[in-house]
């Protein structure tokens, strides 16, 4: 997400008001309507749509965002859908009980894709996004570990949870706000992402489980499921210690099972217990929308589960919020009908097909050097090569490629690689070869008009304002 603080905070000199536009306020109308507290009096609808639709105009053009993962585009028969279901309360089964029972096929379909042994025997939900999905995982690993160190007749009160460095912020606020010691794991220029090296030394009895991304945020690049699953079998043998693992597949588990069906990274490492993905990233639904599974009912500690009232029975939920839109849960259904495997596969191959083809043509250019290509999740980072300047920076070229429309965040890496600014691009549906011909010649353009300097760019007020 890029958050640009200048309009969002309240600048001096900021009229508190919004004026009317002489061409559609009406007579006897206000003309100006206040900007931060409730107005007195009615507005005629046409008014007060008007207001919200300039406002809302200014915000930045989504096509040219190469920065978010969450999809801005849906097809028009989802538009229909999505205006029709507009009204749909997830939460609440027993008036919208076909909306639960599809939300039930979409993520038996998911536990499916994922391979889980027995789909029929799996558990899962619908959430907001990945962060709910996230919380929830790691709500059921620390129960779970809570379980079986009582039944031991062990202390409960210092769990940890083993990382990445480069976990996406969800993370941090799960083990702050669930009370998990956060032991994360550095990348470096020999680990690039957390792979299972070192591992026993963070492991230890008060280990809830490991998480594995698959679509590091940062960069895009998988961390080896299989590999981390392995470490863990060792440090089993050595301590008895069974460490499950959470998969955050945010991006990659709608990624992986079509455009690197043969990796091992999902139910069939028998160590996953669970997985999320974001529905509204390559699930190609609007936001919000994530999904959780765990590999089995066992999984999901029971007294986590609250029931609710549904067709006069009741209904398993699990779920930090409680009211929520059903929309994007029908959306994610529709999708999964009209696209199928062949569908999604196309849509996956063609987004890192675009990647690919970026990667490669910015790997020529003498000023960067690729930290990945996008071939995991069509998403990739590159730095500026050692030595090629000191006129200018990442931040400034973003800056730069801005002025055109691009949204194209810079930001230092996560520990040990703080000292080390890379740029990303998100190639998500939409953004075409002809797109990606046209931000080349962008950034060839800007890149040429920097290296003309023939002194150093300000730094002053320069910092990253992008967040993970
Ligand atoms: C985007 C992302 C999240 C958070 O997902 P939301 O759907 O935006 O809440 C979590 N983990 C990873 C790896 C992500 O890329």
């Amino acid at each position: 997400m890029v958050t640009n603080t200048r309009r969002a905070e309240r600048h001096t000199g900021e009229p508190d008001v919004v004026e009317l536009n002489p061409v559609f306020a009406r007579p006897g109308e206000a003309t100006a309507l206040p900007k931060f507290r409730f107005p007195e009096d009615e507005s005629l609808q046409e008014t007060a749509y008007q207001i919200v639709h300039d406002e809302a105009m200014l915000d930045g053009n989504a096509r040219l965002n190469l920065a978010t993962f969450v999809g801005t585009w849906m097809d028009e028969h989802a538009a229909r859908l999505y205006l029709e279901a507009a009204d749909k309360n997830m939460i609440d089964k027993d008036e919208y009980p076909q909306t639960a029972a599809v939300e039930t096929r979409c993520w038996t379909m998911l536990a499916d894709l994922w391979h889980a042994p027995d789909p029929e025997h799996t558990i899962g939900t619908s959430t907001i996004g990945s962060s709910e999905a996230c919380m929830l995982g790691g709500l059921a690993l620390k129960r779970r570990w809570q379980h079986a160190r009582r039944a031991a007749g062990k202390p409960t009160d210092r769990p940890n949870l083993v990382l990445s460095s480069a976990v996406q912020v969800c993370w941090e606020k799960f083990c702050n706000y669930f009370e998990v010691e956060a032991r994360y794991v550095p990348i470096s220029e020999d680990h690039k992402v957390l792979d299972g090296h070192d591992l026993e030394t963070y492991v230890d009895e008060n280990t809830i489980g490991v998480v594995a991304i698959m679509g590091v945020t940062y960069t895009g690049m998988y961390e080896p499921v299989a590999e981390i699953a392995a470490a863990l079998d060792r440090i089993q043998e050595s301590t008895g210690l069974d460490v499950p693992i959470h998969v955050d597949g945010a991006s990659g588990a709608m990624i992986a099972p079509f455009l690197q069906p043969d990796l091992e990274w999902d139910f069939r490492v028998p160590r996953v217990a669970s997985i999320n993905t974001s529905g509204h990233k390559y699930g190609l639904v609007y936001p919000g929308l994530g999904w959780v599974v765990w590999r089995d009912t066992e999984s999901l500690p029971e007294d986590l589960v609250f029931r609710v009232s549904y067709l006069g029975g009741d209904m398993p939920t699990f779920a930090l919020n409680f009211s929520r839109p059903g929309a994007q849960v029908l959306l994610q259904y529709y999708l999964f009908l009209r696209l199928g495997r062949t569908g999604y596969e196309a849509v996956q191959r063609t987004s890192r097909d675009v990647a690919l083809y970026l990667s490669g043509e910015i790997a020529k250019m003498p000023a960067f050097e690729l930290w990945n290509d996008g071939s995991d999740i069509p998403v990739f980072a590159w730095r500026l090569r050692e030595g090629h300047t000191k006129n200018w920076d990442l931040y400034h070229l973003s800056e730069r490629l801005r002025t055109k429309g691009w949204l194209v965040p810079a930001y230092p890496m996560p520990d040990d690689l703080t000292d080390l600014t890379v740029q990303r691009v998100v190639v998500r549906n939409g953004f075409s070869h002809d797109l990606a011909s046209a931000f080349l010649a962008d950034l060839r353009d800007e890149v040429a008009l920097l290296d003309a300097l023939t002194g150093p760019m300000p730094t002053e007020g320069q910092r990253s304002n992008f967040h993970h």
